[in-house]
């Protein structure tokens, strides 16, 4: 069990207390472990009411699967391994064909999510987008869309028009799950 600080932040986390912005940066200078330990105790509490009392109990899982719908990226990250320039031999862009392929190969074993994630392709447009979207939603309708790491999004805002109403949690085909977005960075 990790000490915690005796901070008054440290009580208000504990207690399942909501936080401002300013005290949120506080928790950067604060250990890794006591950070660990108040997300497990948050985490606790969220569960807590699941599953009839017993969600601290019951652990669920699903299957899902990453794909990168476009290795091109013309931010050149030094540590990338990932990236292709247009022109590679092996760069590659989805086509709505191929990820049907993945999306039914990802049903086929019980799969019920898909996480998109790929490089910032210059010349892939909004629409490209809103197309793609659409097309996974009309023809998979219950799987999950978790789409999109940071850096892409910082790449849609930079675009201006980029982030409209329709990408904001709403479902872009109408029935079936929402359209959500990853916040978390992907092995590539
Ligand atoms: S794919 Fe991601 S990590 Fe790689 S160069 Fe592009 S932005 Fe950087």
């Amino acid at each position: 069990m990790v000490a915690l600080n005796r901070h008054r932040l440290t009580e208000r986390i504990f207690a399942g207390e909501r936080i401002s912005g300013e005290e949120l940066l506080q928790l950067y200078r604060w250990p890794l472990e006591e950070l660990g330990a108040l997300a497990d105790r948050r985490r606790q509490l969220a569960k807590a009411g699941a599953y009839s009392g017993r969600g601290n109990e019951i652990v669920t899982y699903i299957v899902d699967r990453n794909i990168n719908y476009t290795n091109v990226c013309n931010v050149y990250c030094k540590f990338c391994a990932f990236y292709r320039v247009e022109g590679d031999d092996d760069a590659h862009v989805i086509t709505h064909a191929e990820i049907d392929r993945k999306i039914e190969e990802t049903v086929a074993l019980g799969g019920t999510q898909i996480l998109m994630q790929g490089g910032h392709h210059p010349k892939l447009t909004k629409q490209w987008y809103l197309d793609l979207l659409e097309h996974i939603k009309n023809k998979f309708p219950r799987i999950n869309i978790h789409g999109f790491s940071p850096s892409e999004f910082r790449r849609f805002q930079s675009g201006g028009t980029w982030l409209d109403p329709r990408w904001r949690g709403r479902n872009p085909g109408g029935s079936g799950p929402q359209t959500h977005f990853a916040a978390e960075s992907d092995e590539r």
